[in-house]
């Protein structure tokens, strides 16, 4: 298992917050930015958004767009990440939002910064606030907003076992509910640690989190993919079954299924890719998965 944000926490979030609304608000959805923020999962920029497109307050939105127009409005030389630069940033938006169609107003001011002050390649010439613009003015519209200079993210090996039973089962795994895809079936496995094989790191995960003992087949594919903060190869293994009973230690919960029940489960995006490779090598495998596991390195 490996950690980060939970990105998948957004659909519980969503559920959470239609709760609130039910049982709170009697069922209708606060039209202030404070009283939409105590849903679970709305922040200050959501909040601004539904309060003036859906219900026409007039408070402001601040998205990665607007940060661009304002930075470079106003020739910001301050970092935008900083909490005092956003503070200001938020006080600059909400003196400027007008009093009416201030969801218009919001939405054309994200819509500015998505297609025309665009980051690599703002379009100063058919810009309709070029004449206020500071950047556009100095010439400085390429280096803001200022931010720190990008850090290059961690990359990590990871390693997931299709453990099959004797009757032609496999073992999936329910990730843990809070964290990085909270609630989603997986083929279970881990990160491999310092001097560790795959083999070795994927028999210690598989002990680690269901208390089973396995033995470690032939590789089956190498998926590649991108988080927020961090890269990952996903190596994924045949294995067998050896001995124990799953116990659900570090998993939410586990599953003996036959490979053409695998769609009834929802597993993320990496883990779908192997249910694919499984599925285009069916013909071959079932006759001869069982009997080739030999240990690999
Ligand atoms: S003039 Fe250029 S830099 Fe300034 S807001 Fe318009 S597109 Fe952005």
């Amino acid at each position: 298992m490996w950690e980060g944000l939970g990105y998948y926490s957004r659909a519980r979030n969503l559920h959470a917050a239609a709760q609130m609304i039910v049982d709170d608000y009697g069922g209708r959805l606060p039209e202030d930015v404070a009283g939409l923020m105590k849903l679970k999962g709305v922040g200050r920029y959501t909040a601004g958004a539904i309060a003036s497109i859906a219900f026409g307050r007039p408070v402001p939105v601040l998205d990665g767009n607007v940060i661009r127009v304002f930075s470079r409005l106003l020739d910001l030389k301050e970092d935008v990440t900083k909490t005092q630069t956003k503070n200001y940033l938020w006080q600059v938006a909400g003196d400027l939002v007008p009093e009416h169609r201030a969801g218009d107003y919001n939405q054309a001011l994200m819509e500015l910064g998505q297609t025309v002050c665009q980051p690599a390649t703002p379009h100063c010439h058919l810009c309709p606030i070029s004449r206020y613009c500071l950047a556009w003015t100095k010439g400085t519209q390429l280096e803001r907003p200022v931010r720190p200079p990008r850090r290059k993210i961690p990359h990590y090996d990871v390693c997931a076992g299709v453990i099959w039973r004797e009757d032609g089962r496999i073992l999936i795994a329910q990730r843990p509910l809070e964290g990085l895809l909270g609630g989603l079936w997986e083929f279970p496995g881990g990160k491999l640690q310092a001097g560790e094989t795959r083999a070795d790191a994927l028999r210690r995960e598989i002990k680690e989190e269901l208390g089973l003992e396995i033995v470690v087949g032939r590789p089956l594919v190498t998926i590649k993919h991108t988080y927020t903060h961090f890269r990952i190869s996903l190596h994924a293994y045949h294995a067998q079954y050896v001995s124990g009973k799953p116990q659900n230690i570090e998993v939410a919960n586990h599953a003996w299924v036959r490979l053409d029940d695998l769609d009834q489960y929802p597993f993320a995006v990496t883990d779908q890719k192997i249910i694919k490779r499984l599925l285009d090598e069916k013909g071959v495998f079932q006759s001869s998965i069982l009997p080739s596991l030999a240990v690999t390195s």
